[in-house]
C-alpha cells in the first residue's frame, strides 16, 4: 500500500529544556525630558533562540543500572517502556563541521544515511528560511532546543525494540504563562533517523522535510480534538480527522509546499480518494462520492495544504496573506473555516480568488450557501458564483495504492503541556537552503 502516511506519535516530553537568557534592555539610562507625545510603541517581535545539541546513544540497558554509572560527558535517558535506558553522549553543537566530527567523519561523505539526514535538519535549522518565522511566533519568548538523535549502531529493531518510539521525531513545547497570558514557550524539537529507515539516500531530504513541517507547528496555537486522529493515533494525508486537527497538520504541510513546490504533485495523487476511519478500521471513498459530505473535504489535511498553496500560489502576495489571516485567527479552537473567514474579512478582493481554490480542490462539491458561509456574502462572492462552473463530474484518478504505516504509539498528553509530535513519511528532494519557507509565488 502506498499513501501519504502521516504518523502521529503524543510522546512523553523531556523536561530537558533549560530556559535560555533573554537579553535584557539597557538598564540605568536617563529619560530625556518629554516635550511632545511620544510615538506609539513600535510592534515587538518575538524573541526566539535556538540551540542545537548533538545526541549519540552509546550504549543501551536497564536505566536503573546505567544510572549509576554515567560517565563525565554523558547523560542518561529513561525508554517509554519505561524500564530502559540510554546512555547519550550529549555535545552542543556549533557547526556543520564540528557535527560532522562529532559523528566520527571528516565530510558527509563518510556518514551513514540517517547521520546525513541530521545534517540536512541542521541546515535548515540554521538557514536563512528559518527567519522567515519569527514575526509569527505567537509567545512574547521562544527557545528552541533541536535534538540531533544519532541512533546509529542502534537500529536494529530486533535488539533494540524501544528506539523507534524513543527517538521517533517529535516537537514537545512547554507554555509558561503570566497573567493568564502566555509569556514564554521552550520547544524541544527531537529529530533522528528513526522515522526514515529504509529511505537510502532520500533519507536526508525526508528529515529535512520533517524539519520544515515541525517547525511550522511552533507557530500553531490551534490544539487537535480528543481523538482527531481516530482510534489507531494516525493520520494520513487523505484521511477525514478532526477538524481543528487537519488545519493544524495542513497548514504544517503547506509550509512544506511552500518551500518544496515539487511535492504537490505527488501529494496530490492521494485525495483522489479520503480515508475514512470507523471502529473497524479504513474505508475509502472517492472524493467525489457524494457519500462523503463536501464539507468533510474541508477536514482533510491535504485539502487544506493545497488549498492553501494554491491561495499561495494564485493571490498576489498570497504567501504573505496567508500568514497575517493565520497570526489573526491563531488560537486553541482555530480551523479552516474560521481561518477562511478571517482571511476573506482582510483581504475582500481576493474573496473570488479563494472559491476558486477551493473549488479546486474540492472538485467543486461546495455549495452556493457553504462557500457563503466560509467566506461571508459580498458581492464578489456573488458575482464568481454567477459565473461558476457546474460542479465537475470528472471521476479521480483510478490508481490508488495506499502504503501501511507501522503502528504508533500513542501517550495521554501531561496536564498543562501541549505536545505533538508528526512527521510525514514521504520521500522528497533537499530544498534549496534560501528559499523562504513561504514563498509566495510572486
Ligand atoms: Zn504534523
Amino acid at each position: 500500500m502506498i499513501g501519504r502516511p502521516v504518523a502521529l506519535l503524543l510522546g512523553l516530553l523531556t523536561l530537558a529544556l533549560a530556559l535560555l537568557p533573554l537579553p535584557v534592555g539597557a538598564a540605568g539610562k536617563k529619560k530625556p525630558a518629554e516635550t511632545v507625545a511620544p510615538p506609539p510603541p513600535a510592534p515587538v517581535e518575538p524573541k526566539v533562540f535556538f540551540k542545537t545539541t548533538y545526541r549519540a546513544i552509546v550504549e543501551a540497558g536497564d536505566y536503573e543500572e546505567l544510572k549509576t554509572r554515567v560517565p563525565d560527558g554523558m547523560t542518561v535517558m529513561k525508554s517509554e517502556d519505561g524500564h530502559s535506558g540510554y546512555l547519550l553522549k550529549t555535545v552542543p553543537v556549533t557547526s556543520e563541521e564540528q557535527l560532522i566530527g562529532l559523528m566520527g567523519a571528516t565530510s558527509t561523505a563518510g556518514l551513514t544515511d540517517g547521520q546525513r539526514g541530521l545534517v540536512a535538519a541542521y541546515r535548515f535549522s540554521c538557514s536563512p528560511a528559518v527567519g522567515q518565522y519569527t514575526p509569527y511566533f505567537p509567545y512574547p519568548a521562544a527557545t528552541f532546543t533541536i535534538e540531533l538523535n544519532d541512533t546509529t549502531g542502534f537500529d536494529d529493531e530486533t535488539r533494540f525494540p524501544a528506539v523507534q518510539n524513543d527517538f521517533w521525531p517529535r516537537n514537545g513545547r512547554m507554555v509558561w504563562t503570566l497573567d493568564g497570558k502566555p509569556s514564554a514557550a521552550e520547544f524541544t524539537i527531537c529529530m533522528s533517523p528513526v522515522a526514515t529507515r529504509g529511505f537510502g539516500v532520500d533519507t536526508a531530504p525526508q528529515m529535512y522535510s520533517i524539519m520544515i513541517h515541525e517547525l511550522a507547528h511552533s507557530l500553531d496555537l490551534t490544539a487537535a480534538e480528543e481523538g482527531a486522529y481516530g482510534k489507531d493515533g494516525t493520520h494520513y494525508f487523505n484521511e477525514r480527522i478532526g477538524e481543528r486537527a487537519a488545519f493544524q497538520e495542513g497548514f504544517a504541510d503547506y509550509a512544506q509546499f511552500a518551500l518544496e513546490p515539487s511535492l504537490v504533485d505527488r501529494y496530490r495523487r492521494d485525495l483522489d480518494r479520503v480515508k475514512l476511519e470507523g471502529e473497524n478500521g479504513y474505508t475509502t471513498l472517492s472524493a467525489t462520492d457524494t457519500a462523503l459530505p463536501a464539507a468533510d473535504l474541508l477536514r482533510v489535511e491535504g485539502v487544506v495544504a493545497l488549498t492553501l498553496f494554491r491561495m499561495s500560489r494564485t493571490i498576489p502576495g498570497g504567501g504573505r496573506k496567508i500568514l497575517a489571516a493565520f497570526k489573526a485567527s491563531n488560537a486553541t479552537d482555530n480551523t479552516f473555516p474560521r481561518f477562511l473567514k478571517t482571511y476573506a474579512g482582510q483581504n475582500p478582493d481576493a474573496v473570488a480568488s479563494v472559491a476558486a481554490a477551493l473549488d479546486a480542490e474540492t472538485h467543486g462539491r461546495l455549495t452556493a450557501g457553504e462557500l457563503r458561509s466560509l467566506l461571508g456574502s459580498s458581492p464578489a462572492l456573488e458575482e464568481y458564483l454567477a459565473g461558476r462552473a457546474a460542479p465537475a463530474d470528472e471521476a479521480p484518478g483510478a490508481v490508488f495504492a495506499p502504503v501501511a504505516l507501522p503502528p504508533t504509539p500513542v501517550a495521554p498528553p501531561q496536564d498543562g503541556v501541549t505536545q505533538s509530535t508528526t512527521a510525514i513519511r514521504q520521500p522528497v528532494r533537499l530544498a534549496p537552503e534560501d528559499t523562504s519557507p513561504f514563498a509566495d509565488g510572486e
